[in-house]
């Protein structure tokens, strides 16, 4: 048989477990290949790099449930076969694989155990000699008994290949074969290829001796041959006929055998290309789509199972079929519901929800319309994912989520094209896969983190998804046909327009979506956050109570952030705690003080509660309400405390506010002097624009010391003689740029040159030019947020951005005092207690805008 010279295996074998069969010697077989240790022997022992390492492995049936298997090594069937592996395939979907072509070698009985991990590897004893063959050689060399039997089952096989159709080229070749195979290796290649069960097949793997092996096998091909009796009696065969109950797999590409052939009651493939047929024209696609699914069908009915590519040609079918071509739901858009859902879902943001329901009315009135994309711009935790999430469920659309941050390859989107192997199509077509629908809501989140890298633009490939131009005929590389998705709603979200591709931004309207007020975030949290948290968590408003301070302290001392995300955090770990409580039946730590009524009366513990130390069966007495040493209790000491004050109190320091994408931060200025020859120097991961603003402010000072009074360190007219300066900016690892700190720098300045201190309650934000003017900045919303968080009372800025307050809720406002500076005399004057030496005190606009808006 295999030209093997007396061919000797491996004394150790790694060994590939499969539930897939039983390979026999001399048979092929296609072994699918995803468990950890399965996965690892393929890496290791057959592939380098890329190409196929020819290596002999042992295949051993895994009798153990595949539902069952766990990560501990099953016990090994004792008995398997050595394998060539003539092939390896990978794939990554749908999960990452591989596909082996087998072709067994000898059986051989595992001696001992090596190793487990990361897969096994055995020591083994060979049990079949590969005696060298040739075909002029006596094979009926074998006397008495076992000569007789294996005489019978050679006529046998003889008599079962002669009711096949020898018109087909591939049975008159197994009948060759059987002539010029050695007659012991018939039983095992013929029982690999007829009708029989797996528990049948390890029989035959189990039958060391060759008589015992042809006593097992015989039986079987008898009972084939009546049962093909039976079926050409009953009909008139035709030539399908024989390739039903034998289907013939070329293999062509391993030594030692030109075919093998498989019996495939088991799973049905004709029935079930027949299936996959009907199912390719019930799919509802276009005629293209249509066209090139039924080719492609045409091929794999002609293919061999055994060849990759047939696996990739099915993975391919079942994905267009499974495609929604024109599978979608029906709007049920009705404006009013559509207003009661989105103020349901989410507390605040009116402006954007106006903005919404406007977009959606629009939709309603012309469902052709070719409208933006909308894109929800604005601070993590703020509710945009869940805005678009509510968009979708007014619509009754399905909706599906894309996470772009740090994609950089455009194949993420448009897909691989078939060739590769592990190809797949791109996260739009699998999103559509997965709703099943052809007009979901997709959320494009995140689509300022877009990456770039050699593999090719994405923001390119979104462009044409986003495009309503193209997007009816998009065609992503793996389908390989246009696909409509213009019925698709898609919205995006970022953090930062800034990283946003120019291109992309053009494509879209942006609705910023700033952070929220504490008493917002109060709100947010009753109304949506805990209600949420107490389900997730098992527990009932009975069981647990947050009063409205509580969660203020929660805000105000343990999160510090424009959006709601790391106080939902803090909610669920006050439910976690408790639900441990509840689950314990124990009572809460004694201090917290818990009274039947849900009131906290701090330290004291109400009457009967059982409260007594290891009182561990006593229910807890409901509901538990959280105080603020309860809080502390549950999550540690504050993680900020009001510090704003604490800083201010020495000559230059000031305060600014600055804007970041994570939403509005307050920020220190600090300066110092020493002895030198005018030199600056900055710190604090400064941006350019940071950089001159600074020398901006310096040199501005240095023309105004005069008029404000400002003398160096030894007396003289210039404050920067005989002086060095040194500007930081702390929280360093935070990289700032941006003009709006300028009026700090200067406020920093004159306060260190004049040794006066700041107002320890005013923040401030503005640019300014040469000649000392404030110009507008950004952000207003955000920074004043920022600055309220922080408990800063008094807040000064450009005039220019006086208009930006109405967007400041009112309650907000009247706690604030504003200035509105249009220069720096200003700036200073408001900025200094009793004002600034210098200024013009008359034209000091100390405003309490509050009164006016
Ligand atoms: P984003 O997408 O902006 O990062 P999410 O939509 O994921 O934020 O919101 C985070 C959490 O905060 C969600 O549980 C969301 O329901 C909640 N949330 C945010 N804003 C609101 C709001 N205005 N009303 C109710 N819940 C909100």
């Amino acid at each position: 048989m295999f030209s093997n010279g007396g061919i000797q295996i491996p004394g150790r074998l790694p060994l590939l477990l499969t539930h897939e069969g039983v390979l026999l010697p001399g048979s092929t077989m296609r072994i699918s290949v995803d468990t950890p240790r399965n996965m690892q022997l393929v890496k290791s022992r057959l592939l380098k790099g890329t190409s196929l390492k020819s290596t002999i492995i042992g295949v051993i049936p895994n009798t153990r449930d595949p539902e069952h298997d766990t990560d501990d090594l099953p016990t090994l069937h004792s008995i398997g076969t050595a394998g060539m592996a003539v092939q390896v395939v990978g794939s990554n979907w749908p999960k990452p694989h591989y596909t082996l072509l087998i072709t067994g070698v000898c059986r051989f009985r595992v001696s001992g155990l090596l190793k487990e991990r990361p897969f096994p590897l055995a020591e083994v004893e060979q049990l079949d000699q590969l005696e060298q063959y040739t075909a002029t050689e006596d094979n009926t060399a074998q006397d008495g008994e076992l000569g007789e039997l294996s005489q019978k089952f050679y006529q046998a096989a003889v008599q079962l290949v002669g009711m096949l159709d020898m018109s087909v080229p591939v049975v008159a070749k197994l009948r060759r074969l059987l002539d010029s195979l050695p007659k012991e290796t018939l039983p095992d290649v013929v029982a690999s290829m007829i009708r029989t069960s797996n528990k049948e097949k390890l029989q035959v793997l189990d039958a060391v001796s060759l008589e015992e092996r042809l006593k097992r096998t015989l039986p079987m091909l008898t009972r084939q041959i009546e049962g093909l009796k039976l079926l050409q009696k009953s009909r008139k065969p035709r030539p399908d006929d024989d390739k039903r109950v034998l289907s013939v797999r070329k293999g062509g590409v391993f030594p030692g055998r030109q075919f093998s052939l498989e019996e495939e009651a088991e799973d049905d493939d004709g029935d079930d290309t027949v299936a996959l047929e009907r199912k390719v024209h019930g799919a509802n696609m276009h005629e293209a789509a249509l066209k090139v699914c039924l080719k492609e069908l045409k091929r794999l009915k002609k293919m061999p199972q055994s060849m990759p590519e047939y696996a990739l040609t099915r993975n391919y079918l079942d994905l267009m079929v499974e495609l929604p071509w024109s599978k979608s739901t029906k709007d049920c858009l009705d404006i009013r519901a559509a207003r009661v859902v989105l103020d349901d879902d989410h507390y605040a943001m009116d402006k954007l929800k106006r903005r919404v329901l406007e977009y959606l009315a629009v939709r309603q009135l012309k469902t052709t319309l070719k409208g933006p994309i909308l894109c929800f711009v604005g601070p993590p935790g703020v509710g945009k994912t869940s805005v678009g999430r509510s968009i979708a469920r007014t619509l009754g659309r399905e909706f599906h989520r894309i996470a772009l941050g740090g994609v950089c390859d455009q194949s993420d989107i448009r897909g691989h094209r078939r060739t590769y192997v592990g190809s797949m199509p791109g996260r739009i077509i699998n999103g559509l896969k997965t709703v099943g629908v052809n007009n979901p809501v997709i959320l494009l989140d995140e689509v300022d983190k877009l990456g770039r890298s050699l593999q090719g633009d994405p923001a390119a490939a979104l462009l044409e998804v986003l495009d309503p131009e193209q997007n009816h005929s998009f065609t992503d590389h793996y389908l390989n046909v246009a696909f409509d998705l213009s019925q698709v709603i898609f919205i995006a979200t970022a953090n930062s327009t800034a990283t946003i591709p120019a291109a992309l931004l053009d494509r879209m309207e942006l609705l910023q979506v700033p952070g929220y007020t504490q008493e917002e975030k109060v709100e947010i949290a009753h109304r949506h956050l805990i209600p949420h948290q107490l389900e997730q968590h098992g527990l009932t408003p009975q069981q647990l109570q947050i009063p409205h301070d509580t969660t203020l302290d929660t805000i105000t001392s343990y999160t510090r952030e424009a959006g709601v995300r790391s106080l939902e955090r803090k909610i669920g770990a006050i439910c976690r705690a408790v639900a441990v409580k509840v689950a314990e039946g124990q009572k809460f730590p004694k201090a917290e003080g818990v009274t039947t009524e849900g009131v906290t009366t701090e330290g004291v513990t109400s009457e009967g509660s059982g409260q007594e130390q290891g009182d561990m069966a006593a229910p807890p007495e409901m509901p538990i309400v959280i105080d603020h040493v309860a809080l502390k209790d549950i999550l540690g000491p504050p993680l900020f405390e009001m510090e704003v004050s604490e800083h201010l109190t020495l000559p230059g320091v000031a305060l600014g506010l600055a804007w970041t994408p994570l939403g509005g931060e307050i920020m220190f200025v600090e300066a110092s002097r020493m002895e030198g020859d005018g030199q600056l120097t900055l710190t604090g991961q400064l941006g350019d624009v940071m950089k001159e603003s600074a020398q901006l402010a310096i040199t501005w000072l240095r023309a105004n010391a005069k008029n404000y009074q400002l003398t160096s360190v030894v007396g003289g007219q210039d404050p920067l003689e005989g002086t060095d300066i040194h500007l930081h900016f702390p929280a360093g690892a935070v990289t700032k740029d941006g003009p709006s700190a300028g009026v700090t720098i200067v406020t920093c300045l004159a306060s260190l040159f004049s040794g006066r201190l700041v107002r320890s309650d005013v923040a401030m934000t503005g640019e300014i030019t040469l000649r000392g003017l404030v110009l507008p900045v950004g952000g207003i919303k955000d920074k004043v947020l920022a600055a309220h968080r922080a408990g800063v009372k008094h807040i000064i800025l450009p005039k220019r951005n006086e208009k930006d307050l109405e967007e400041i809720p009112a309650k907000i406002r009247a706690e604030l005092d504003f200035t509105t500076a249009s220069n720096l005399d200003e700036v200073l004057n408001a900025a200094f207690d009793g004002g600034f030496p210098g200024t013009a005190n008359n034209t000091h606009t100390h405003t309490q805008l509050t009164s006016k808006l």
